[in-house]
C-alpha cells in the first residue's frame, strides 16, 4: 500500500497529533466559540460533525451543508486545519468545496464495504485528500483493512487509521470496547500506518478520556481525537464524553509520552533474557506436543475419545489457579491453556484419522 505521511504543514511531527472539537456542529455561535477556545491552548485542528449517524430517527441527525460554512469560517478566522465525517459520495463532494482538509468515515459505514466503495469512487482524483477511517464498529479487523484498501486504491496516500473501540451488547466500563490487540494487530499488518485513538468514543464518560490517551500513546499511537465543546453538558450529542478546552488542555499536558525504542544496554539485555524465555517456552510447548501425541495414539489404540471433558476442564482450573498463586490473571491462563489444548486436539485427530 502507497502512503504518505500525514504531516500537516505548521504542525510539530511529535506525537501526538490532535484533532479537537465537538462531537456535532450546532450552532454558528458553539463552533466559533469552542474554536476559539481550543485555539487559545494551542489546538491545530478542529473537528466537528455535519452529517451525523444516529441509531434511531428523531436524534440530532447534524446541521447539515450550513455547517460547511462555519467550518470554513473557524478556518479563515483561525487557521485551525478543520476535519469532518463523510457518510455518502455527496458529503465528499460538498466537504471538498469547501475546502475541509480531513475527512473521516465513520464506524458504521466502514463495516459497510459498498458505502467505503461509493465513498472511494467519490474520491477519485483528489489525491491529496487527508482520509482517516474509523474501525468498522464490529471488531472485525479485515472489514478495516477493506476499507482502508478501498480508499488507497482510489489513489490516496494520506491515509490514517482511528481506533473507537467496538461495540458490544455486554456491559462494560467503556462505550465500546477498546480490544487493544487489534489496531496492534492493524500496526503489524500495515506498520507505516498512522493511527489515531479517539477515546471519546471508546470511553463514553469524561473520566475516562485522560487514562485512554495516555494508554493509546503508549501503544505508540500517532495522534488523538479527542470531543471537546465549550458547553458539554448542553451538547446536542455525546453530551458525557465530551470535555471543554481547558480540561482538554490538562488532559494533553499531563500525557507522558515515551519513546518506541531504548537503546540502553540494560534494556538490550533485558531483551535478552525474554528471547531466551521465549526459546524455553517454545521447546516445553513442543516437548508437550509430543507427549500429547503418544496419548493421541494410546487413544487410536484404545479406542478412546480425544476430548476428554473432565480432563480438559481439570486443566483449565488447575492451570488457572496456578497462574494466579504466580500473579497472573486466571483467564489469561485459561486462555493460554485452551489455545495449547486446541493444538493437542488438532494433533491427536491427525493421529487417529491417519
Ligand atoms: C463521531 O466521531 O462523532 C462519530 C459519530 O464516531 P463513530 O463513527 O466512531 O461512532
Ligand atoms: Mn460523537
Amino acid at each position: 500500500m502507497e502512503l504518505e505521511s500525514i504531516l500537516l504543514p505548521g504542525i510539530s511531527a511529535q506525537r501526538p497529533l490532535v484533532i479537537a472539537g465537538p462531537c456535532s456542529a450546532e450552532t454558528e455561535e458553539q463552533v466559533m466559540a469552542t474554536a476559539k477556545q481550543l485555539y487559545d491552548r494551542g489546538q491545530k485542528v478542529f473537528r466537528a460533525g455535519i452529517w451525523k449517524p444516529r441509531t434511531k430517527p428523531g436524534g440530532f441527525e447534524g446541521v447539515g451543508t450550513v455547517g460547511l460554512e462555519w467550518l470554513k469560517k473557524v478556518k479563515e478566522t483561525y487557521g485551525m486545519y478543520t476535519a469532518t465525517e463523510v457518510a455518502t459520495p455527496k458529503h465528499v463532494e460538498e466537504a471538498l468545496k469547501a475546502g475541509i482538509d480531513i475527512l473521516w468515515i465513520g464506524a458504521r459505514t466502514t463495516a459497510n464495504p459498498f458505502a467505503v466503495q461509493d465513498l472511494a469512487d467519490a474520491l477519485q482524483g483528489v489525491e491529496d485528500t487527508i482520509v482517516l477511517i474509523k474501525n468498522p464498529v464490529n471488531p472485525d479487523l479485515e472489514l478495516w483493512i477493506g476499507a482502508i484498501e478501498r480508499i488507497s486504491n482510489a489513489g490516496i496516500k494520506k491515509i490514517g487509521a482511528i481506533h473507537r473501540g467496538f461495540s458490544s451488547y455486554d456491559k462494560s466500563i467503556y462505550r465500546n470496547i477498546p480490544q487493544w490487540h487489534i489496531p496492534i494487530e492493524l500496526r503489524r499488518r500495515i506498520p507505516n500506518l498512522p493511527i489515531f485513538s479517539d477515546p471519546s468514543h471508546i470511553g463514553g464518560r469524561r473520566e475516562l478520556i485522560a487514562p485512554l490517551c495516555q494508554q493509546a500513546m503508549d501503544l505508540n499511537f500517532d495522534g488523538l481525537i479527542v470531543e471537546s465543546h465549550y458547553d458539554p453538558d448542553d451538547a446536542w450529542s455525546d453530551a458525557k464524553q465530551q470535555v471543554t478546552p481547558d480540561v482538554l488542555e490538562y488532559i494533553l499536558n499531563l500525557l507522558v509520552i515515551r519513546t518506541e525504542v531504548s537503546t540502553t544496554e540494560n534494556l538490550t539485555e533485558l531483551r535478552k533474557q525474554i528471547d531466551e524465555c521465549d526459546t524455553t517456552l517454545i521447546e516445553l510447548l513442543a516437548k508437550r506436543m509430543r507427549i500429547s501425541r503418544e496419548i493421541g495414539t494410546f487413544k487410536k489404540e484404545h479406542n478412546v475419545t480425544i476430548l476428554q471433558s473432565d480432563r480438559y476442564r481439570e486443566i483449565l482450573d488447575k492451570r488457572g489457579a496456578q497462574g494466579a498463586l504466580c500473579g497472573m490473571t486466571e483467564s489469561f491462563l485459561r486462555g493460554i491453556f485452551e489455545s495449547i489444548h486446541e493444538e493437542s486436539v488438532r494433533q491427536q485427530m491427525n493421529i487417529i484419522n491417519k
